[in-house]
């Protein structure tokens, strides 16, 4: 049998994911990693982007909103700001996000919104991460 690797995935409110996998594919802040087991360790923050993982029912990514990852050659462990399965997505819900973020955008060019607009484009980054792994897993 391949040898695995232990990934771990862990929001505030709750265990997201814990199994046994063949890879792990994340963008950090420094970019884009793989992990196979056996893997130097290594923390790094996260971007807001689908964590990927392979196992032996294939791909499966996990939307993944900011937050931190722990490498040790058998464990990973991903500290995420929240994070959702493909099937605990609400499409409708992110979509809403989407819209009201970007009209938020459109409505703070001036430089005494510029905090709302650093909110409102993280918003809307969770929003279409959440539309981009919802739709990846349905193909
Ligand atoms: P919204 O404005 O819809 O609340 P948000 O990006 O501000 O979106 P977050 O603060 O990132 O929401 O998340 C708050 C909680 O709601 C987390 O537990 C997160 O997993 C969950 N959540 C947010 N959006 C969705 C969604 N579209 N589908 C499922 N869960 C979601």
């Amino acid at each position: 049998m391949a040898k695995k690797i232990r990934l771990d995935i862990v929001s505030p409110e709750r265990l997201v994911y814990s199994a046994d996998v063949d890879m792990v594919i994340a963008r950090t802040t420094t970019g884009d990693i793989g992990i196979l087991p056996g893997h130097a360790p290594l923390v790094a923050g996260l971007q807001i982007w689908p964590l990927r993982l392979l196992n032996d029912e294939g791909e499966l990514p996990i939307a993944v909103s900011s937050g931190f990852i722990e490498v040790q050659p058998e464990k990973v462990t991903v500290l995420a700001a929240c994070a959702e399965l493909p099937e605990e997505i609400d499409i409708n819900r992110a979509k809403e996000a989407k819209a009201r973020a970007e009209a938020r955008l459109k409505g703070s060019t001036d430089a005494k919104h510029k905090i709302d607009a650093a909110r409102a484009e993280a918003a809307l980054q969770r929003a279409m991460l959440r539309l981009t792994v919802s739709r990846q897993s349905s193909q």
